[in-house]
């Protein structure tokens, strides 16, 4: 049986995309349906057939789950992938480790029982970054949000359900000095307007706040009277960066920036240390959840005095710095210019002499670099793509003693630890909810080299 468009089933909710998005299946067939939860029942009607799968849409519940959750912010139910704000919490975190575990034995052939998954405390309002798009109302008002499911409407919010409450705080007040300033909003299709995006940075124990305005062009008017209204409405602002993007893209930021008021970076605390961080460069969305992640990664370390660390995908060097507090010596390898400014900047701020940072691809460093330094503990924290093919076989080669891997993606990583698993030992796996009411989740990994 083919199916059609407007063709009409009565389905039940099996499982999630990996966007959060609910799945159900008609003879074998995956259709993906928003608003479905494992175990409901409705009736669908087709949306959409592509070649491996199709779109529904819910007509009417025939069977609702007993974990449905009214979601804290209703608009919520209208965005794409954002599916856990209907299920209950305990549930999500559940789903999430049976889902590392699926993707283990599927996609990496190991089968290994997680030992297990650290719960947030707080599931909402934990996002320290956020990138919020402009878009205009037919009477003048100015609007942010999210986008509607498949579509690039955006849905006005006041706050959003994960963004930190004072980032939403301050961006109501951009809202209103746009309006003040008659600032066109920037259109997609015509690419024309003024304001594209904003972009706010937030620090969840030293209470700063870095907002970055993208605009088209560089000679935006009355920016001075924008930053100078903005900073005595909201004091908590500590810098303000003009960030120029001309070009027709979805990518965020441009590469000219200008800062208007402050020091142009905000700083962070994290177990004792302090971090100093630009627009671009990556810092962990969940601070305190990445305070969880951190310390177990470096517990599971077990690193000793006698040890030389190598820090993989360093970012502005979180893992690198915690591990040199242990070390003997440590060394991070990332491909981000301003990041590796941010990491030597950070090892300077904190008076750590026993680390040296990289500008580098790591598969290029780790193959190059590899008999200059004798590694015995390698962290590695790609981003979602995993590590490269020369990576690993530099890693393989290079055959520490041990390996931790933290990841944000379970399918790359079971690819990646099918291979790894030649020579290591799978000695524990747990996860942490770094990112709630979303269907990311972030693992750890500690590999022992075979004997
Ligand atoms: N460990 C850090 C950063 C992890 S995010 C932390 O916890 O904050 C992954 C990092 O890998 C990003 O900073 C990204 O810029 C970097 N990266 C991406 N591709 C890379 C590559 N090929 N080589 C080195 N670093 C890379």
């Amino acid at each position: 049986m083919t199916i059609k468009e407007n063709d009409i089933f009565i389905v039940t909710g099996s499982d999630y995309t990996s966007e959060g998005i609910g799945l159900a299946k008609v003879n074998d067939f995956p259709i993906f349906i928003n608003n479905l939860i494992i175990g409901e029942e409705a009736e669908i009607k087709i949306t959409k057939v592509m070649r491996k799968f199709a779109l529904g849409k819910i007509i009417r519940f025939t069977k609702m789950s007993s974990d449905r959750i009214t979601p804290l912010i209703p608009e919520t139910i209208h965005l794409a992938g954002c599916q856990f704000t209907q299920l209950a919490y305990p549930k999500e975190v559940e789903y999430k480790l049976s889902k590392v575990e699926r993707a283990l034995r599927v996609i990496g052939g190991i089968n290994y029982k997680v030992e297990k998954i650290h719960a947030a405390t707080n599931p909402y309002f934990y996002r320290n970054k956020t990138v919020l798009p402009f878009g205009k109302r037919k009477s003048g008002k100015v609007i942010t949000g999210l986008f509607r499911h498949n579509t690039h409407e955006i849905i006005a919010m006041e706050k959003t359900h994960l963004d930190d409450e004072l980032a939403s705080k301050v961006v109501a007040e951009i809202r209103n000095l746009i309006e003040k300033y008659n600032y066109e909003v920037y259109d997609e299709k015509s690419h024309t307007g003024e304001v594209r995006k904003v972009m706010v940075r937030t620090s969840h124990y030293l209470k700063e706040v870095m907002v970055v305005l993208i605009t088209r062009n560089e000679e935006t008017p009355n920016l001075d009277a924008f930053c100078r209204d903005l900073v005595a409405i909201c004091p908590e602002v500590t810098t303000i960066i003009q960030n120029i993007n001309d070009e027709r893209t979805n990518v965020i930021l441009g590469k000219k920036e200008k800062v208007l008021y402050g020091p142009g970076v905000i700083s962070e605390e994290l177990h004792g240390l302090k971090f100093t961080l630009s627009s671009k460069s990556f810092f962990q969305v969940n601070t305190l959840q990445a305070e969880v992640l951190y310390k177990r990664v470096l517990e599971l370390a077990e690193i000793t005095n006698n040890d030389v660390v190598l820090d993989a995908y360093s970012g502005t060097g979180t893992i690198a710095l915690l591990a040199a507090k242990k070390a003997n010596q440590v060394v991070g390898v990332e491909i981000v210019k301003d990041a590796v400014k941010d990491a030597e900047k950070n090892a300077k701020q904190n008076g750590i002499t026993n680390v040296k940072f990289y500008k580098d691809d790591a598969g290029a460093f780790l193959t190059r670099e590899m008999n200059n330094y004798n590694f015995n503990v390698v962290f590695v924290d790609p981003p979602r793509k995993g590590l490269s093919d020369e990576f690993v076989n530099a890693l393989l080669k290079a055959s520490p003693p041990k390996i931790m891997y933290v990841s944000c993606d379970p399918a790359t990583l079971a690819r990646d630890l099918q291979k790894l698993t030649k020579k290591y030992k799978i000695n524990h796996i747990e996860c942490v909810d770094m990112f709630p009411r979303t269907a990311h989740v972030e693992t750890i990994v500690g590999l022992i080299l075979k004997k």
